[in-house]
Formats: structure tokens, C-alpha cells, sequence
């Protein structure tokens, strides 16, 4: 039976059920968990002896750069990502290429090898929405969706300015739909704008040249706009002042902003799979890749982390979670909607450059970059990421990422993971780093030593439950997907100061479950599975949203574009997955 697989005896990790390594077997049937499978299923069913095994529910990107208009300049611009990293086509496989900026198809090989299942692209530039869709459709493997930045956009600063939140929440509602996304990104609010004049801004009262909205505004408007609508996840923020020293301030006066900000997801149109933890978040803001905005000191001269002034209060407060943006050293390109941040880079290094502004929208730049640990910012950088996640004390409010590909490529996870988990892992590598990683960080005290039900939480299960994907991914839990990633690691025999054994099998999971079908196994893809897009269908007042479009209408004569190309269809997206939510209740 298709999508029908009994997986024995594994140690289980599934946080979102409390399950920290018990010995039980998974059973999933039609592409769902369940129970137990009768005699007859089990006869049909493909069976995994999964003993002295690590199980897990399939991995959860929350923040990936892998599709749309950025993505594809940096493979454009860069010939020499692809020689090094590529592989031949196969009976089943495409051929594909890139190591920092991987082909679609390679993209998605790559994360399913991994075990991960689902992957968020991190921004979405409203014009640039069906491009995007088209190469996440093309991604094979695994579940997707996008951020839609918002955080510069002419037309709703114009509403914030005025103060005309119904309106803006029925633009908001309308542009999810429209361009079939599903989360509210906010880059460098109020920074990117003035990026067109060649100008940033450098405090969170710093009204922008024209619409005379500060970043604070931006910040606090989108996080009550966000929260009005119910959406399944909080406000995405990519803060101001990114890559500055002493840019940490700013980020930590930042979440200051919306504390008061009360979460409220409103119940969307889904099944919920069975979870002992609480799966709805209770956060109204999602830092991302706190690394880049957690930078200490007040020159490159007497650079040093900054980590602890933001873990300090995210450790206090309650309405945060974040991504940590780690560096695993190594060849990365760094893209960001932060035009502006990316300039400063091209200042600094004079490597290849591009900058592109999307009208009336936002921008973004493209660099490639390498991080060297015989560098001292870079060096500091690296403990800086690992930081992030060692000093939140609550797993639960973190989440593991490399910005991919900002920090370095997804495919260093594995890498990450065993530096969170080893301490020896991160003392070897400190030894080889240039001196400033001790010197200006913290990381070479910090003893913690991450657990396998940990790393399931910052891997899986926090980033399903931040961006409210728990109904069904981020756990095993009776209803959840049937997605699952098997790894080679024996709980009760590992020695996490074997730390290559760990990097060997995250870098390949011994079994890839996805839709209960087996997809890759040792790093070899086996099936190709059906894949799902999620975008968030909002409604709201109609007559409000007709007052809106008349506006949006008359707006589109700054657009080079015409009203009836802006749409996203949903033919451009692989098995839409519409998250339906009623605003107006
Ligand atoms: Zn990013």
C-alpha cells in the first residue's frame, strides 16, 4: 500500500510529544501516522528495522534562501560555485550543480539526504512571487512555502503612515493571496527605502526620506497587522543595522517593540495532529539570523559578540523566538533583501556585487563571500552563531539555521549540529580559528553539550511549531505527515566526542521518510515524492477589501507592470495548500 511503512524499535525523539529517545515503532499508513496497522496492512506494509536507530520527525527549514530572483543571480554570477559541487543525472535524478547556490534539483536531493522534508524560502519580493514559485515548484523532495517582504512596500507604508490599519490589514490579506505566500517578512524596515537614495538608516526613530516612517513604526504596525490577521506565524524580522558593529542594540530595542503585542494565530482550516506540547506559537516576532544582527563593539578594530545582550533578553521575555545564522565556515553567498547591508560587504571586500531594486517594493544584493577561520571577524563570527543557540536556555525558543546560503550552504548542518552537540567538537575547531574566537567571544567557556531531543527541537519541531506547521509537520504524533528521518546513531552508545560520527550521520540519513514512502536512503534519492506548496489564504471584511483594490488600482500607474500580470496563479505551485483563516470572525 502506497504510503504505507511500519518503522520498529528506533529511538524516537519527537519534542512536540514529549518522546526523548523511548524505544517504539512508528506506523504511518496512507501518508499519515497512526496508530497501528492491522495484521493485513502489515503484511503489505514496507517494514524498516530501525534498531539502534535515532528516529525523528522529518527536518524543518524555517529559513532558507533556495528560490526566486536573488537565488538565481547568485548562481548566475558565480561559474566557480558550480564546478566544485555537482552531480550526474541518474534513472531518477536530474543533473545539477552549485555548493553555496545549488540547481533546484540538486537543492532538493541535498536537503532530503539530510532528512529534512520541508523548507521555507525566506523572501518572497511580491513581483518577483511567480518566478519564485516557478523554481519551487521545480525543487523536488520536499514541502515548501515563502515570506512575502513587506517591510518597505510603498503602498502599505503610504497606509502605516496614515494610520489606516483596516486597510492595511485587507492589503496584507489580499497580497498573501495574491502572490500565494505565506508569512509577513520584514528586512531593514524603513532602511531599504532610503537604500534608493544610496542612504540607510542607523536608529529605530529615524523617520525614511518621503513616506517619514521610522522603523519602529514599521516594526509595530506590521506586528499588530500580523497579529489582527491571525497568522499561523509571527512577524519574520530581519532587523536594522545588519553586519554593523554594534548593531546588537538596535536588535534588542527592536524585540522591545512589539512586547506588548499579544500573540493570536487564529484557528486555521486543519487537522491537528495529536501533540502533548501546546503546538500553537505564543511569540508575535521571529527574529532571523541573529548572528548577522548580534554584532558587538563599535568598530572592526574592537569587534566582539554581541550575543549575550540579545540572549539575555530573549531569555527574559517571552514573545521571542529566533534563528541563529551560523557561519560553518567555508564558501557562502551572502543575498539578503538588506541592499544596503550588501553594499557594505562589496565596500569591505570588492568582491563581484549585485544590487537590484524591485519597484515600489523592496531590493536586494548578492556577494559571494568566504568565511576563514584564520580570519578574526570572521572567526569571532562563527562562536558568535553557536552562541545563538547554546545561550537561549529554552530550546523551544530557538532554531537552527546557516541563513543558507549567508552563513554557509544547508549541506554544513550536519556540521552545526555536531559543534552544538560536542564541546571537544568546538575546542578542536577553536584551536584552529585565529585567536579573536576566544579572545571576543564567550563560546570557548560555554560547556553545554546539546541533546538529540534538543537538536530535534531547534532542527524540527520549534521551527514547525514557530511558523504553525505543527498540525502536521515537526512531529510524530497521531495525524502528523508521515514524514521521518532515521539516523545512523545509537543513543545509548554515542560519544559525542566522536563528533565525526554524528557529522556523517546527519550529512546522511540512513532512511529519508516522506508521505510514508522511502525516499532516500544513504544518501541516495529512491523516489520521488509528491510535494506540497503552503500559502496563507486570509479573509477579511469585503467591503474593506474592495475600498483597498480600488487604491491598489490607482497605485499601480508607479508600476511598470499591469494590475492583471501582478497575480501569482496557482498553476505556477505544486499541490497548493491553501491555509485557510477567517479574519473577520
Ligand atoms: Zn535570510
Amino acid at each position: 500500500m502506497a504510503g504505507t511503512i511500519a518503522i520498529k524499535n528506533g529511538h524516537v525523539f519527537d519534542p512536540l510529544n514529549e518522546i526523548k529517545g523511548d524505544r517504539m515503532d512508528i506506523y504511518i499508513r496512507n501518508g499519515k501516522v497512526v496508530t497501528e496497522l492491522s495484521a493485513a496492512e502489515l503484511k503489505d506494509a514496507k517494514e524498516i528495522d530501525a534498531s539502534g536507530k535515532t528516529v525523528m520527525p522529518g527536518g524543518v527549514d524555517s529559513h532558507s534562501h533556495v528560490a526566486g530572483a536573488k537565488v538565481n543571480v547568485g548562481r548566475m554570477m558565480r561559474p566557480e560555485d558550480h564546478y566544485k559541487f555537482y552531480q550526474k543525472k541518474t534513472p531518477l535524478t536530474h543533473s545539477g550543480c552549485g555548493y553555496s547556490v545549488p540547481s533546484v534539483y540538486l537543492g532538493g536531493y541535498e536537503y532530503s539526504k539530510m532528512g529534512y522534508t520541508t523548507v521555507f524560502e525566506a523572501a518572497v519580493p511580491p513581483m518577483e512571487a511567480r518566478h519564485t514559485h516557478e523554481e519551487m515548484r521545480s525543487t523536488p523532495m520536499i514541502d515548501m512555502g515563502g515570506y512575502l517582504v513587506l517591510g518597505n512596500n510603498w503602498f502599505l507604508m503610504r497606509y502605516l503612515k496614515e494610520g489606516d490599519i483596516e486597510k492595511a490589514a485587507a492589503y496584507i490579506a489580499w497580497m498573501m493571496r495574491t502572490h500565494k505566500t505565506y508569512g509577513i517578512k520584514c528586512v531593514n524596515p524603513a532602511g531599504v527605502e532610503n537604500w534608493g537614495w544610496g542612504e540607510n538608516v542607523n536608529s529605530l526613530d529615524q523617520a525614511n526620506i518621503h513616506f517619514e516612517v521610522t522603523p519602529e513604526d514599521i516594526i509595530k504596525g506590521l506586528t499588530e497587522l500580523n497579529e489582527m490577521l491571525g497568522f499561523s506565524m509571527p512577524l519574520h524580522l530581519h532587523a536594522n543595522n545588519l553586519g554593523h558593529p554594534g548593531c546588537w542594540e538596535i536588535t534588542r530595542d527592536s524585540l522591545k517593540i512589539p512586547k506588548s503585542i499579544k500573540a493570536k494565530p487564529k484557528d486555521p482550516n486543519v487537522e491537528w495532529a495529536e501533540t502533548k506540547v501546546n503546538p500553537k506559537r505564543h511569540e508575535s516576532v521571529y527574529l532571523t539570523h541573529c548572528q548577522f544582527n548580534a554584532f558587538g563593539g563599535t568598530s572592526w578594530r574592537d569587534f566582539e559578540s554581541g550575543v549575550k545582550g540579545i540572549t539575555d533578553y530573549v531569555n527574559s521575555h517571552e514573545h521571542v523566538v529566533m534563528d541563529s545564522g551560523c557561519v560553518p565556515f567555508g564558501d557562502a553567498t551572502v543575498m539578503t533583501g538588506d541592499g544596503p547591508a550588501i553594499h557594505d560587504l562589496y565596500v569591505l571586500t570588492g568582491n563581484k556585487w549585485s544590487n537590484t531594486d524591485v519597484e515600489c517594493e523592496c531590493g536586494s544584493g548578492v556577494l559571494p563571500f568566504t568565511y576563514l577561520k584564520s580570519n578574526p571577524v570572521h572567526s569571532v563570527q562563527w562562536a558568535m552563531g553557536l552562541e545563538v543557540l547554546l545561550y537561549v536556555k529554552d530550546a523551544w525558543k530557538s532554531i537552527m539555521t546557516t541563513d543558507s546560503p549567508n552563513g554557509g550552504p544547508f549541506i554544513k548542518y550536519p556540521q552545526v549540529i555536531a559543534w552544538l552537540m560536542s564541546n571537544k567538537a568546538r575546542q578542536d575547531t577553536l584551536n584552529e580559528c585565529h585567536k579573536w574566537a576566544n579572545d571576543r567571544a564567550g563560546l570557548a567557556s560555554e560547556t553545554r553539550e546539546m541533546t538529540l531531543n534538543e537538536i530535534a527541537i531547534v532542527t524540527r519541531a520549534n521551527a514547525a511549531r514557530t511558523i504553525g506547521l505543527s498540525h502536521s509537520k515537526g512531529s510524530l504524533g497521531i495525524g502528523a505527515d508521515g514524514d521521518v528521518a532515521i539516523y545512523d546513531i545509537n543513543p545509548a552508545k554515542l560519544e559525542v566526542s566522536d563528533y565525526e560520527s554524528i557529522i556523517r550521520a546527519f550529512e546522511n540519513a540512513a532512511y529519508t521518510v516522506k508521505g510514508g514512502e522511502v525516499v532516500c536512503q544513504k544518501g541516495e534519492i529512491v523516489a520521488i515524492p509528491e510535494k506540497k506548496t503552503y500559502y496563507t489564504d486570509i479573509t477579511v471584511n469585503a467591503e474593506e477589501e474592495k475600498k483597498m483594490i480600488d487604491d491598489v488600482k490607482n497605485w499601480f500607474k508607479y508600476y511598470t507592470i499591469g494590475f492583471s500580470n501582478y497575480p501569482t496563479p496557482e498553476k505556477y505551485l505544486a499541490n497548493p495548500t491553501p491555509i485557510k483563516i477567517d479574519a473577520e470572525v
